[in-house]
């Protein structure tokens, strides 16, 4: 007998590389290319260190109350965690309590099965289509609830507003959780359906499209029942989970809606520049929604792309997983970070006889 035994174990989730060089192009992790809006610097340089001796306000509430009236909601429909993977993985053990087995996409965002294995959730993983779609009659059987990234991340395709509706109004006895990490960069956001369905509960974050992923805020918007249900889960876990510090900054980015408007633009035209460029070099690539890009070059391998771009410090995302080994998710940097990734690869397939 030993204490390991007894020991929770868990494999864990892997993230992007963080390499700690400077002056490396990483558009491996998402992160928007532009710093966040000018108040949060504001913030952070007038901030008043004496109320650092304070706990922060355990409710949130200047925030909460930012992200309502933003998304046209009341006070008890938003929740605000670390990151959005701090108010999923409080989601998940909120809501997904049942024996039946929860559902998502075999290709989605690789935390939901850590998370489920953590929290000792069963779950069933339904295959995407052929053009990396979710079927939709896989999730209208019985089930402890379900999970949907809208746009999906690797893949960075939308799912089609009325299928999402039908799956969550068909789902009434479980919880359906909306994963919108990249809503802002063209997807349609689920938000209007709360009112409708008391199952849904929307998730979105301040690390991609508000540059704010160094400061870990997350948000669930959903009915008064399911967010009073997690803020009871929150109080009985760690009430202070917020900073003081990140509360003002967030509260500062929300208010500044054109400046989000112009790096959500900006990052949205790069994307669709830099898709023509890739698909000139032989590329194929999903119909991205997101701040990425999720391409496949017709004849040289994902693997000894990611590997030639990572020796001269272009730093992309590579899978070596079934049905997504041949694809690498790039994230949208700058103009002048795309152009350096588009030279190497014009230079790299050309050498290659790729290119005529
Ligand atoms: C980035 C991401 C998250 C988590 O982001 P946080 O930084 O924890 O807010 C959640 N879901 C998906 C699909 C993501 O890509």
């Amino acid at each position: 007998m030993s204490w390991e035994n007894n020991v929770r174990r868990v494999v864990p989730y892997v993230a992007g590389e963080q390499p700690k060089k400077a002056n490396v192009i990483k558009l491996n992790t998402n992160e928007c290319p532009y710093p966040p809006a000018p108040e949060v610097a504001a913030i952070l340089h007038q901030f008043d260190y004496d109320s650092l001796r304070k706990y922060p306000d355990q409710n949130v509430s200047d925030l909460v109350a930012a992200l309502a009236e933003y998304h046209g909601l009341s006070k008890q429909q938003v929740f605000v965690g670390v990151g959005s993977d701090d108010v999923l993985s409080m989601a998940f053990m909120t809501f997904f309590n049942s024996d039946k087995p929860i559902l998502f996409p075999d290709i989605t965002y690789s935390f939901y099965d850590v998370w489920a294995e953590l929290h000792r959730i069963p779950y069933q993983c339904q295959p995407l289509d052929d053009n990396f779609c979710i079927v939709k009659k896989d999730y209208l059987i019985e089930n402890g609830g379900i999970v949907l990234a809208n746009p999906n991340a690797p893949t960075g395709n939308v799912t089609n507003m009325s299928v999402l509706e039908e799956i969550i109004q068909a789902n009434q006895e479980s919880v359906v959780i909306m994963d919108e990490a990249y809503v802002d960069f063209g997807g349609e956001s689920c938000v209007p359906l709360i009112e409708k369905y008391e199952n849904l509960l929307v998730v979105q974050t301040f690390s991609k499209s508000r540059s704010m992923a160094g400061m870990r805020i997350g948000y669930a918007m959903g009915s008064e029942k399911l967010i009073k249900y997690l803020n009871d889960v929150k109080f009985s876990f760690n009430s202070y989970t917020i900073n003081t510090v990140t509360i003002a900054a967030g509260v500062a980015s929300v208010k500044n809606k054109a400046y989000f408007q112009e790096i959500v633009g900006k990052v949205i035209a790069t994307r669709e520049r830099v898709k023509v460029e890739l698909a000139r070099l032989g590329f194929a690539c999903t119909d991205s929604k997101t701040n990425f890009i999720f391409a496949s070059h017709k004849t040289v391998p994902a693997k000894e792309l990611f590997e030639a771009l990572r020796a001269q410090e272009i730093y992309v995302r590579y899978w070596n997983k079934p049905r997504i080994h041949n694809y690498l998710r790039i994230s949208i940097g700058t103009e002048k970070e795309m152009d350096s990734l588009l030279c190497f690869l014009e230079n790299y397939l050309g050498e290659c006889g790729e290119l005529q």
